[in-house]
Formats: structure tokens, C-alpha cells, sequence
């Protein structure tokens, strides 16, 4: 495969720094515009707006952009996860949409990286960086969501592989998904957080039944999955048996990692399209939504920094989880107020994309850890308040 010209010099001379990628990153996305340009605006119809997502994905692949951070053996360039950052926040920046498995890519790449069978991760994790695949991530059940370790699929032992049973619901399009990072119990049923395991499992293994299910954007944004006797081979298990939930906090820390930093560098993509776009908003509203989303980039920056370095944070990143949250709501709800008429009845393009963030902002004080779980994580954890 042939690197760009651009990425082999941040490779010349060692692994590539920040600065480094970002500089020429930025000369790639002005020298290749002309073919860039059909990216800017997407089709509406999900399929096809999927694919020419996945197109995108390609060519920043093909190029070598996407293959910066990423380690050697499975199909990377090498260099510092903060690297990665660089070239979602670039794309953002000069308003093209981030391709459809970047936050995929972010938050159980390095989860399969980290615990799959090293030849297994070589096989799949460079498929999925070239946009040749989706995953997906099956954690929640409809009775555990906030409360995880309450899972209730079953993955039975029998030799050479798991024979799993159980259902799983808001997996995030699941219906475009090649495999599912999986967890499932192993345990007793009262063996909790330390009865479960982590499995990849192929999503066109008989038995898996995926049912879309409409979000309020109007969009199939996540499915129920139907487990019926799938039969997983045991060399698809994801670390120890019983080990799954350090897969899970470890895939719940990368949420925090590049795939935060791809979300605020959006945040402040919208923010800017917004100001320029609405000369209704209020100084104040624009000014505190700078503030709530430069406030996140600078917690996420830390976060992001201390990731790419192997240092943990501990519990910190909840401050990062809730501010997000806080900062989408208010980034969208000062849109409904500046262009309330685009937003609610514009039925071009860029009004379907104010409208159809307004209402997918809603969702972000739920997914990946509730505004209510970070509170009570950073009261007991952080302030050292009683549980109760
Ligand atoms: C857009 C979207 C995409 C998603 N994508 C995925 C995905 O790809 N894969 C996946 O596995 N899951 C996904 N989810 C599911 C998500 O992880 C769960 O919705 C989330 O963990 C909350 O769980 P729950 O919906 O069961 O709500 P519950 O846990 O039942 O919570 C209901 C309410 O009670 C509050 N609550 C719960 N426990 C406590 C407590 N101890 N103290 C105080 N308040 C509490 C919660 O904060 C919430 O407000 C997605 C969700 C959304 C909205």
C-alpha cells in the first residue's frame, strides 16, 4: 500500500509528534480539496450516507492518515494515541464529517488491541481502520444499563466455544455492524461484575436476530439484538474468563480518550456554523456555549494526554463525561432559540442537521454513563460524600 507523500514525512526521522501530523495533515486536506468536496454535504438516505462515510474512511486510510497512532501489528504507522486526535479535529475543523467508524474505531479498537489473540487483532482491527467493516458494542440489556454489572446473557462453556442466549437493546447501529464486542455472563447469576466476559462475535453467526428500533431523530440510531443459541468459538474470548469487566472500564476509558475529542472538536465545529449561521444569538448564549465547550476541550485535552501516555486518571474523567453532556445540551438548545424556524420545519439539508442534533444531544446525558452516575461517582469518589 502506498503512504501519501505527506504522512511518509511525519514518518521520516522517528514517530510522528502532534504538531508534526498536524501541520501536514492540514497541507493534505488543502492540496486534496477538489476530491474532498462531495464529502461536505452527505446523502440522507442512511445506506447510502453509511457508505460514502466508509468512502471517506478509505482514502484517509489509503493515504495513511487513519493509520498514525496505531501500532504496528495490527496494520498502524506507529506514534502516540494523541496523534489520533489530530486528524479528527482537523477534518472537523475544515467541515467535513468524521468517516462512520471513528468513534467505533476509538472506543473498542484499543479494547480489541489490548485483549483479543494478537492474530486476531491483526486480522480485524485493520479492516476496521479501512472502513471494510463496523462494530458494534453489546453491553446494555434491558435491565442493565446504569447497573452493568446486572447483565443477564448467558455464554455457557461447551469445549471449544460459548453458547450464548440473552438480548441486548440500544446497540448503536448494529444493523451495519460485521462483529459486536460482547459481554456476557460466565458466572453464577449473583456473581455480578466479576462473573462476565468479553467476546467478538460475528454478526452473521446464526442465531442473531438485530432489530432496528427508531430513535426521535426518525432515525434507526440503535437496535435490539436477539441471541438464540449463537455459538461463539472460544478463541474469539476478549482477555481472561471473567475478566469482562475490565474490558468494559477499559473500553468506558477510551470513550473518555480521542473518541471525547472527536465529539468537542464537532461541538466546536457546530458552535462556529451556529454563530455564523445566526445572527439572532444572544452575545451571552454564544459566549457561555464557547465557554462550556472550550472548558471541555481543556478537561479533554488533559484526559486525552494522560491516556496517550498510559497514565490513568482514576475517576477524574466523569468531570469530563458530565461537561459534555452539559455543554451538547447547551450548544443545541441555544440553536432551537437562535434559528427555531430552520430547526423545527427547515426541510433542506443543513436544517435536517440542526434538527436531527438537537434531538441526538438529548441522548447525551444518557449513553456511555449516565449525568446521574458521574454525579454520584465524582460526590463519593471525588468530594468523599456518604453514599446515601
Ligand atoms: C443514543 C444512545 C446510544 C447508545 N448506544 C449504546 C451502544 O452502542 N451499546 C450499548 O451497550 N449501550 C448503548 N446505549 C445504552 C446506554 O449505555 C444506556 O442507556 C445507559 O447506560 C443507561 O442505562 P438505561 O438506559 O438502562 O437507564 P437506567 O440505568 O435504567 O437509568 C434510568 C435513569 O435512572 C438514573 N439512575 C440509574 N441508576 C442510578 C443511580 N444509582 N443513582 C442515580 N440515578 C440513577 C439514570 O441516570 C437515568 O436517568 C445507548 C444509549 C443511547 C441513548
Amino acid at each position: 500500500m502506498t503512504v501519501d507523500p505527506e504522512v511518509r514525512a511525519v514518518l521520516t526521522g522517528g514517530k510522528p509528534s502532534v504538531p508534526a501530523v498536524l501541520e501536514r495533515f492540514q497541507a493534505w486536506l488543502a492540496e486534496h480539496a477538489d476530491r474532498l468536496e462531495r464529502f461536505r454535504e452527505l446523502p440522507t438516505e442512511p445506506d447510502r450516507m453509511v457508505g460514502t462515510l466508509m468512502e471517506l474512511q478509505r482514502l484517509l486510510y489509503e493515504a495513511g492518515w487513519i493509520r498514525l497512532g496505531w501500532p504496528e501489528e495490527v496494520g498502524g504507522l506507529g506514534g502516540a494515541v494523541a496523534v489520533r486526535g489530530v486528524v479528527s479535529e482537523e477534518l472537523a475543523a475544515a467541515g467535513y464529517p468524521p468517516p462512520f467508524s471513528f468513534a467505533t474505531q476509538e472506543v473498542l479498537g484499543p479494547a480489541v488491541a489490548r485483549f483479543a489473540p494478537p492474530q486476531l487483532a491483526a486480522q480485524v482491527l485493520p479492516r476496521l481502520l479501512r472502513g471494510e467493516e463496523t462494530w458494534c458494542q453489546g453491553f446494555s440489556e434491558p435491565d442493565a444499563g446504569s447497573d452493568l454489572g446486572s447483565l443477564r446473557m448467558r455464554a455457557v462453556d461447551e469445549g471449544d466455544h460459548w453458547r450464548v442466549n440473552g438480548e441486548k437493546v440500544w446497540t448503536s447501529w448494529a444493523q451495519y455492524a460485521d462483529r459486536c464486542l460482547l459481554l456476557a455472563r460466565t458466572g453464577t447469576p449473583e456473581s455480578a461484575h466479576r462473573g462476565i466476559t468479553a467476546m467478538f462475535v460475528d454478526m452473521n453467526t446464526p442465531g442473531i436476530t438485530v432489530r432496528p428500533l427508531v430513535a426521535m431523530t426518525g432515525e434507526a440510531d440503535f437496535c435490539s439484538l436477539f441471541f438464540d443459541d449463537v455459538l461463539v468459538p472460544k478463541d474469539r474470548t476478549l482477555g481472561e474468563v471473567g475478566g469482562g469487566w475490565a474490558v468494559a472500564m477499559f473500553v468506558l476509558s477510551c470513550e473518555r480518550g480521542v473518541a471525547a475529542w472527536q465529539r468537542q472538536a464537532w461541538m466546536r465545529w457546530r458552535l462556529e456554523r451556529l454563530v455564523a449561521e445566526a445572527p439572532e444569538l444572544a452575545d451571552a448564549r454564544a459566549g457561555e456555549a464557547f465557554e462550556l465547550v472550550h472548558a471541555l476541550r481543556l478537561l479533554s485535552r488533559r484526559t486525552l494526554r494522560s491516556l496517550s501516555d498510559g497514565r490513568s486518571l482514576g475517576v477524574l474523567p466523569s468531570f469530563d463525561k458530565l461537561l459534555m453532556s452539559t455543554a451538547e445540551k447547551y450548544l443545541f438548545d441555544a440553536a432551537l432559540e437562535a434559528l427555531p424556524n430552520t430547526l423545527l420545519f427547515g426541510a433542506d439539508g443543513p436544517a435536517r442537521d440542526w434538527r436531527s442534533d438537537y434531538l441526538y444531544s438529548r441522548a447525551a446525558s444518557i449513553y456511555g454513563g449516565a449525568a446521574e452516575i458521574q454525579r454520584n461517582i465524582i460526590a463519593e469518589r471525588v468530594l468523599g460524600l456518604p453514599r446515601e
